[in-house]
Order: structure tokens, then sequence, then C-alpha cells
């Protein structure tokens, strides 16, 4: 099974990935993870893609499909795949179709997650994110068992300078323009797409959430 999550930054996607992919054995394929981990280690791709993340901007559809094939390469064909954060423009999703199709897969699902952007701003504002494993925590309303540090792996947590408000008005732009059609685009495609409220709490949504992926 191949799952698409499709939704605004501050939706929450990584938090409910992280939840279903640990409690199923899924693999959860976050490209701005990917990203991050690209620029603490200061590869050229990591170099490459700093100034378009800082500004909230895309970074070249190119260079993540180099990235996303590299990555999908490493899993098994049977493995369940929940795709955070990628496609986020029609090319990356003509590209992915490719990717998967070379190796007897497609898209089963999309999930769109919905919030309005009042409550996306304010949650990206207490958002704290693990640059270690990924984790995402929020400081109103998932925190830390210990503040400041990842309950799943022990690294100190971080503010994203991309969750800081003058970059998040700009990538819920970049959203709306170049990443919302996806879901038509996916609308007239073979997947099935369902949408799912990620207003209620945390475990309210993973419960929507896992019902819409038949888990
Ligand atoms: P995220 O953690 O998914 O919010 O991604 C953080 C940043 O990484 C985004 O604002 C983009 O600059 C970049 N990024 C992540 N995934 C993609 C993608 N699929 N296409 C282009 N840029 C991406």
């Amino acid at each position: 099974m191949v799952v698409i999550l499709l939704g605004p930054p501050g939706v929450g996607k990584g938090t409910q990935a992280v939840r279903l992919a640990d409690s199923v054995g899924w693999e959860h394929v976050s490209t701005g993870d990917l990203l991050r981990a690209a620029r603490r280690a200061g590869t050229e791709l990591g170099r490459k893609a700093q100034a378009f993340m800082d500004a909230g901007e895309l970074v070249p559809d190119s260079l993540i499909l180099d990235l996303v094939r590299d990555h999908l390469k490493g899993i098994p064909p049977e493995a369940g795949i929940l795709l955070d954060g990628f496609p986020r423009t029609t090319a990356q999703a003509e590209g992915l179709d490719g990717v998967l199709e070379a190796v007897g897969r497609r898209v089963d699902q999309v999930v769109v997650f919905e919030a309005p952007d009042e409550e996306l701003i304010r949650r990206l504002s207490g958002r704290r994110s693990c640059p270690e494993c990924g984790a995402v925590f929020n400081v109103h309303f998932t925190p830390p068992k210990q503040e400041g540090i990842c309950d799943r792996c022990g690294a100190a947590l971080v503010h994203r300078a991309d969750d800081k408000a003058e970059t998040v008005e700009n990538r819920l732009k970049v959203y709306a323009a170049q990443t919302e059609p996806l879901i038509e685009w996916y609308g007239r495609s073979e997947a099935a797409v369902v949408a799912v409220s990620a207003e209620a709490p945390v475990d309210d949504v993973q419960r929507e959430f896992r019902k819409a992926v038949g888990h």
C-alpha cells in the first residue's frame, strides 16, 4: 500500500504519519526530514536546498525526485509506504508515478488533512521538532515528557527556522498555489482520495486516519 498525505504545513501530517508508521510498521518517508538530514550532513543536496527551505519556497522538482527515487530503492517492495510532504507539485506526482511503475506499484490512496489557516499558524508557533528522528511535538497540545527533549530518541528539540511567523505565511501561499491542485489531480487518478479533518485532538485524528487507510 502506498499512501500520500496531503495538507498544509502545520496540519499534523508528520505527527500522524509517525504514529501510524510506528504502530503498523510502515515506512514513513518525509522529504522535509530527508532534506533536513542532508543539510545537517552538509551534502551537496543539503547546500542546494538550504536557501529554498529557509524562504519557505519549494526545492526544485529535479532535486526532490532524485532524492525520492534513491530513498524508495531501499524500501522492500512489500512494505507499506506513507509519503509525507511529497509530492508537492504535479511534476513530482508524475515523477512518482514513473518511479512506482518501475517497481510494479502505484499510489493506492491519498489522505488530505484539513484545518483552517488560524489553527495552522497557532500550531506552527508551538511546534518543536526532533532534528534526529523527525518526531514532532507541540508545546501547547502534545508536549514531550521532558521539556525540550525528544521522547523517542532523546535528542534536543528545535523550533524550525521555517516555522517562524515570517516564513509560515509564505509556506501557506506556496501550498495553496502549488500543492493544493494535486487534490483534484489525484481525484482524476485511480487512487482513492479521502479527506480527514485535522482540527480534533491528535488521538481522534489518528483514529480517523486509521479508518481511512483500513487500520
Ligand atoms: P516540510 O518539513 O515537509 O514542511 O518541508 C520543509 C521544507 O522542505 C519545505 O518548505 C520545502 O522548502 C522543502 N520541501 C520538503 N518537501 C518538498 C517537496 N516535496 N518539494 C519541494 N520542496 C520540499
